[in-house]
């Protein structure tokens, strides 16, 4: 079909030393189409990282995903064995995250590693892989390739060194890319370059991309489709379009009119909405965004809401829309 990855009431959780039991993803759920583009927006803090760790199975303990499935061309990820989990993480699914500096190894050049990650995923001899490194290398922007693979990563700024993992995972040519917040320690030459250069990976490979980012401009510069997170849950998502066009949840409006402006100098869009996200321990009733809500009514103190249809592919999950349907009812 059309759909590459189906995720399902995904719940993760993390058991707290005191025996509380921490919340961090809430029932979430989104499908990613083949050949989209589908971005994931939310504070920090609202368990989009953790959403993605728990689709590859690299969650760290005592970390556990507690309920929900992960279909991934026909294979749930959440089910299956780690051997086979192996096979397809890195070469059927991608990863980009946010701190490159990590995933590169110290002693060994960026080309060795590039040759190395290429030829461990796909058959080719060496030459070719040092052909495909070229290019790619020059894709993500470095003018000069040969002279970037003769480096060590400690030689290069983590902005060169987050270009060289994008080049490393684009060179795999996975059927999926997650990349998380892949452009936060870019300078805006180089995220726009990073932004083109995914966008093109998904028009001449058909890849399906992920992206993670506290960024909703960003998200809406290259998503098709977007699914808007708050405290661990999804509180509206549909076409990207649509969504920051129209927003209905009072969180995704909040975000949108808080996305920077150079003429008011606001840089943190955090900042501009007032409150903080709520405690992931404690077990709240009602609407997790209600302390900071300019809407909120007394039943969003008691009441969860539940992801309304607004149309076919858009929901959103506010008592707003269910009070307006239910009082259309009563008419
Ligand atoms: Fe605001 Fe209530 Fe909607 Fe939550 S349910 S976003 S508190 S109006
Ligand atoms: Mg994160």
């Amino acid at each position: 079909g059309d759909v590459l990855l189906d995720v399902r009431g995904l719940c993760v959780e993390f058991p707290a030393a005191d025996g509380r039991v921490v919340q961090a993803v809430r029932g979430v759920s989104f499908t990613v189409g083949r050949g989209k583009i589908l971005g994931i927006v939310g504070e920090s803090g609202s368990g989009k990282s953790v959403t993605s760790y728990a689709l590859l199975r690299l969650l760290s303990a005592p970390g556990r995903v507690s309920a929900g499935s992960a279909v991934f061309d026909g294979v749930d990820l959440l089910g299956v064995p780690e051997r086979s989990m192996r096979r397809i993480r890195g070469r059927r699914i991608g990863m980009i995250f946010q701190n490159p500096v990590g995933s590169l190894n110290p002693v060994l050049t960026v080309g060795y590693q590039m040759v190395e990650a290429i030829r461990t995923h796909r058959d080719i001899d060496r030459r070719t892989a040092v052909e495909i490194s070229d290019r790619v290398f020059r894709d993500v922007g470095f003018a000069d390739p040969a002279h970037v693979m003769k480096q060590y990563p400690f030689r290069l700024s983590g902005g060169q060194n987050q270009r060289v993992m994008i080049a490393m995972t684009m060179a795999i040519e996975p059927e999926l890319l997650l990349a998380d917040e892949p452009t936060t320690a870019l300078d805006v030459t180089t995220q726009a370059q990073v932004l083109d250069q995914l966008r093109r990976v998904r028009d001449e490979h058909g890849t399906s991309i992920v992206i993670i980012s506290h960024d909703i401009g960003l998200i809406g510069e290259i998503s098709d489709d977007v699914v808007v997170m708050y405290a661990g849950e999804v509180c509206e998502s549909g076409p990207t379009e649509q969504v920051l066009r129209e927003p209905r949840h009072p969180y995704t409006q909040a975000l949108l009119e808080s996305v920077p402006r150079p003429e008011t100098g606001v840089t943190s869009l955090l900042r501009s909405i007032p409150g903080e996200l709520p405690d992931p321990a404690q077990e709240s009733t009602g609407c997790p965004f209600a302390p900071r809500c300019t809407s909120a009514m007394d039943v969003c103190r008691t009441h969860r809401p539940q992801p309304l249809t607004v149309s076919p592919a858009w929901t959103a999950a506010c008592h707003l829309y269910t009070e307006e349907r239910t009082e259309a009812t009563r008419r």
